[in-house]
């Protein structure tokens, strides 16, 4: 590996959105997407992976219940009108799910379901909860998002837009409260997070917050730095996590097992410590994939002293979440988008 001026702007994600605006023919609209990905090559439709009923666990969480296994963590509660749902799993799944949901609610229909962001692992359900007549509640960049074909590096294939009766149909841009069978339900915008439509769910009452997509407990949460998450709005979302939380507090995760609001200051902590990293290495000419190897305790000896901390070795979050490559190099490549000046 050489460190350079010019192999960092190879490596980086700006070099193919940077080349054509050098071009002084080249219109600004002409560029192509900012990220190494050829998406032409890209063709297949995302279809999420298929499970079986025993694979649909179910949780109590304080009279919420939480629905594992269809593609994302679901939290549900149940009204006179039909059940409130928080996000869906996969498309694939929808009708295993809806089974599951219904028998131990004893519901017979979706009467709100709320979008924590638009992929598709969490939108999986919007067509059904749209047959149902569904009050659908998401940001409204979520809104705007399944209404087209997408891609992102973190599904394969393209993502179609969703039919129009499974739209959002109500949304938000900013924060405020649902009230669902007499109960107060708190929404908020965790700004650029894990995408740039992500919302989280709080139940006061009964101190539960489904905290969507910027939070796992079982992978790393890795940013969609190609629709709008960036790292700098992921730490401040942390912030936002760790004002709302009290330590007890039940932290639903987009994915894994529950956490609690003492572990989301924990990760806060961590990530507000890799992001003050990220500049350091920023300013050595490192790339997303050098960092990666930085924090796995690769030396670029003969290159560049660098001297910040790593605070991933020996964390014991790795056991907990698994390697930490991707979601090291998509917050570094987002910190780049973020950052660099073309
Ligand atoms: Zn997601």
């Amino acid at each position: 590996m050489t460190v350079s001026r010019r192999s960092f702007l190879r490596d980086s994600a700006q070099f193919t959105l940077a080349a054509p605006l050098l071009g002084a023919a080249a219109p600004l609209l002409a560029a192509p997407p900012p990220a190494g990905i050829d998406y032409s090559l890209i063709t297949k439709p995302f279809v999420g992976r298929k499970v079986s009923a025993k694979d649909i666990t179910q949780q109590d969480i304080g009279g919420l219940t939480l629905f594992a296994g269809s593609g994302c963590n679901v939290v549900a509660l149940p009204g006179p009108d039909g059940a409130l749902l928080v996000d869906g799993g996969n498309a694939v799944n929808a009708a295993l799910l809806l089974k599951a949901v219904h028998g131990k609610l004893g519901t017979r229909r979706i009467h709100t379901l709320v979008n924590t962001h638009w992929h598709p692992d969490q939108t999986g359900l919007n067509e059904a909860a749209g047959k149902d007549g569904a009050m659908i509640f998401a940001h409204e960049v979520t809104r705007l998002t399944v209404g087209r074909k997408m891609r992102s590096p973190l599904f394969d294939g393209t993502i179609a837009p969703l039919p129009e009766n499974a739209r959002p149909t109500k949304t938000t841009y900013d924060q405020g409260t649902l009230e669902f069978n007499g109960e107060s339900v708190q929404y908020r915008h965790l700004p650029g997070a894990h995408t740039d439509g992500d919302l989280y769910v709080y139940f006061p009452k009964r101190n539960v917050l489904v905290a969507g997509g910027p939070v796992a407990s079982d992978r790393w949460p890795v940013i969609d730095y190609l629709n709008g998450g960036f790292m700098h709005g992921f730490v401040r979302s942390y912030d936002i996590l760790a004002e709302l939380v009290k330590p007890d507090t039940i932290v639903v995760p987009a994915n894994g097992p529950l956490m609690t609001g003492a572990d989301v200051v924990k990760m806060k902590d961590l990530y507000w410590q890799l992001f003050r990293q990220f500049f350091v290495l920023f300013n050595k000419g490192l790339g997303p994939r050098d960092v990666a190897e930085f924090n796995a305790g690769k030396e670029f000896k003969g290159v560049v002293p660098i001297v910040a901390d790593r605070p991933l070795i020996g964390h014991p979050v790795l056991k907990q979440l698994g390697d930490p490559s991707q979601f090291l190099e998509f917050a570094y490549r987002s910190t780049q988008l973020a950052t660099l000046p073309f």
